[in-house]
């Protein structure tokens, strides 16, 4: 059968596209208040794109997104795929963590059809509310052929990002993501989608991780790296239960000699250390001013702390040793 409308499933997880506040001009809202029949509603047009559906996983901000939703997430999204009358997935999701659901959606869905993911900056009562015309474009990337098997991606302002490359910069502005290493995936303007590039890492279909493992996920630890920083905190992490920990280093993932230390230590009695940055653009390279051979250390590679956080807990569901989970950062 010849379909003259793609069939896109829309999931919907709350945020700020999904909140309301008292005045449409002043910053204070809640996030999650919309169903997803009141945030589909609001948007015109809808109905010449694609045939529409969905459902409501939860209802939250994003800051209180959790592994076991993500997980109930990747499951929904990969059976729901397994319908052939399924042409693609939208979820709508708050901005705070859209990029750390997006990476673990890119390693765990095993499926070539689009999954789009798209929030907003604005809630829905807020004079130019942005959350429409997103879930609009992201529909229209996720209807569109040419989106298969480019990996998740976010769709928001009119920008199309890779699920491994985007971060959100800005707190309150609507041109907040940006993919700074790799650039754009492509554009969506009225729902007119050019494409610019496909994915450079390993994702969804070809990816080695799966659902099927049992909660809670190994604990992976974020220390963030500052002058004078306290080698102890690597000790408090490891004390309480710690299998990995992600150093959001200073610079080219770097930390103070004490914290090498405490961190070479760890590292050898089989404690993960992976040295990320917290600065915001650039990748963190082996043996540049740490000697990372030498330590048992592994770098993040293009991968922002709180996405390493996320490769080193799926790794740590198998065992493996440092070099492999080096190679599975130079891999997704
Ligand atoms: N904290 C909210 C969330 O992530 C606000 C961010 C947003 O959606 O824009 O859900």
């Amino acid at each position: 059968m010849i379909k003259n409308l793609p069939d896109i499933y829309v999931l919907a997880t709350g945020g700020t596209i999904a909140g309301r506040a008292g005045s449409s001009t002043k910053a204070g809202y809640t996030s999650g208040q919309l169903d997803i029949k009141e945030m589909l509603k609001a948007v015109p047009d809808l109905d010449q794109i694609a045939r529409v559906d969905g459902e409501q996983v939860c209802n939250i901000g994003s800051q209180d997104m959790s592994f076991e939703i993500m997980t109930r997430l990747a499951r929904k999204i990969n059976e729901t795929l397994e319908k052939q009358e399924i042409d693609g997935i939208v979820v709508t999701h708050g901005t705070d963590t859209i990029e750390e659901t997006a990476f673990f959606l890119n390693l765990t869905v095993n499926c070539t059809k689009p999954v789009i993911m798209t929030g907003s900056m604005r809630p829905s009562t807020a004079v130019s509310a942005d959350g429409p015309l997103n879930l609009f474009n992201a529909v229209a990337v996720a209807a569109d052929p040419e989106a298969k098997a480019r990996g998740v991606m976010v769709v928001m302002n009119d920008r199309i990002h890779g699920a491994h490359s985007l971060t959100k910069t800005n707190t309150t502005s609507v041109e907040t993501f940006l993919s700074p290493v790799t650039g754009l995936m492509g554009t969506v303007i009225y729902g007119e989608v050019k494409f610019f590039r496909g994915s450079f890492r390993k994702h969804t279909r070809e990816s080695e991780f799966t659902t099927d493992y049992d909660l809670p996920l190994p604990r992976v630890d974020i220390i963030y790296a500052c002058a004078d920083m306290p080698p102890d905190l690597i000790d408090a992490s490891v004390s309480r239960g710690a299998r990995g920990i992600v150093i959001a280093g200073d610079g080219n993932g770097n930390m103070n000699q004490g914290s090498i230390k405490a961190a070479a230590e760890f590292a050898k009695k089989g404690i993960f250390i992976v040295r990320a940055s917290r600065v915001p653009t650039g990748t963190v390279g082996r043996n540049v001013e740490v000697n990372d051979d030498a330590h048992g250390f592994i770098v993040s590679d293009e991968l922002n702390p709180a996405k390493a956080r996320i490769l080193l807990m799926l790794a740590l569901l198998k065992p493996r040793t440092g070099e492999e989970v080096q190679k599975l950062f130079y891999e997704y």
